[in-house]
């Protein structure tokens, strides 16, 4: 392992070795939100749909802002099984969700890049998120492992059933059931050195992760999608943010932006030398 100083920073590096060359990567997170972030769509939207047109919306719209999500989650699934809806059909209508424009080929590019692990922290649900990453070939992406959310089961009476991911009371920003910046928070610490990430990047598109990237440090990046929720309120908690704030559209502008600020590239750094250097930077991909 080979220890340098940039910018105040004391990185720890893997290498591989060509003669007195060696290829140096940067260890690099790519977190993503799931709904209007990977999907070009929100499951519960989609699922909302099947509600009887004489059912009162704002009603079950304002249990989110008076009891959260999974109440609101709940109460919905709970009227449309009343309703005879049956979990095949809900499950069919998750899965024609597509993901973003652009968004696969970055997510292939990312998980090709050397030292670098994807993850998802959403408020959806495992049994949604399964389901779409599935229909989209992308579950070898994500393993189960990789995906930070409430965790969701078909019974055997046709049921989905819901648990949440937590039962947080630390962070007044985020709902009861799970506390995004608390996940980003567990992944940033590492007791190994060598394991910890150079750099993090997060995308999303709802306030609810803002929290994550508050943890965020100045050489990260927060990429928060364009016209959405907490692009709207930019202006009253962007000077939060520590990190590097990326706005984008898609998918495609998404990877160009990235790739414009350097988190595809890995640094070749000669050994000749006795005091190691930055002698150049290459995309690898
Ligand atoms: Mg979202
Ligand atoms: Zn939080």
């Amino acid at each position: 392992m080979m220890i340098m100083k940039i910018a105040g920073h004391v990185l720890r590096r893997r290498h591989r070795t060509w003669g007195s060359i060696r290829l140096v990567h940067q260890r690099l997170l790519a977190s993503f939100d799931f709904d209007h972030t990977i999907l070009n769509g929100d499951c519960y939207e989609t699922i909302e749909s099947f509600l009887d047109p004489r059912y009162n919306r704002d009603e079950l719209h304002s249990l989110k802002a008076q009891f959260g999500w999974m109440t609101y989650i709940e109460c919905l699934l709970g009227i449309l099984q009343e309703q005879g809806v049956r979990v095949e059909e809900i499950t069919e209508s998750v899965r024609k969700l597509r993901t973003m424009p652009g968004m696969e080929c970055l997510l292939r590019r990312l998980e090709k890049r050397p030292e670098t692990d994807l993850c998802i922290i959403s408020d959806a649900n495992s049994y949604f998120i399964r389901q779409c990453l599935e229909a989209n070939d992308l579950s070898d992406i994500f393993p189960p492992s990789r995906i930070f959310t409430n965790t969701a089961n078909v019974l055997e009476n046709g049921k989905l059933q819901l648990a949440p991911y937590e039962e947080q009371s630390h962070c007044d920003r985020c709902p009861a059931n799970l506390c995004k910046g608390g996940i980003m928070s567990a992944l940033m610490q590492c007791d190994q050195p060598q394991q910890s990430y150079d750099r993090i990047v997060y995308c999303g598109d709802g306030c609810n992760d803002l929290c994550p990237m508050l943890q965020l440090r100045p050489q990260d990046f927060a990429c928060i999608r364009h016209g959405e929720e907490l692009h709207d309120r930019l202006s009253v908690h962007g000077g939060e943010i520590q990190a590097h704030v990326l706005i984008w559209r898609d998918g495609d502008d998404l990877q160009q932006q990235l790739e414009k600020a350097g988190c595809f590239e890995s640094t070749f750094t000669s050994t000749s030398s006795s005091s190691l250097s930055t002698s150049s930077s290459s995309s690898l991909l």
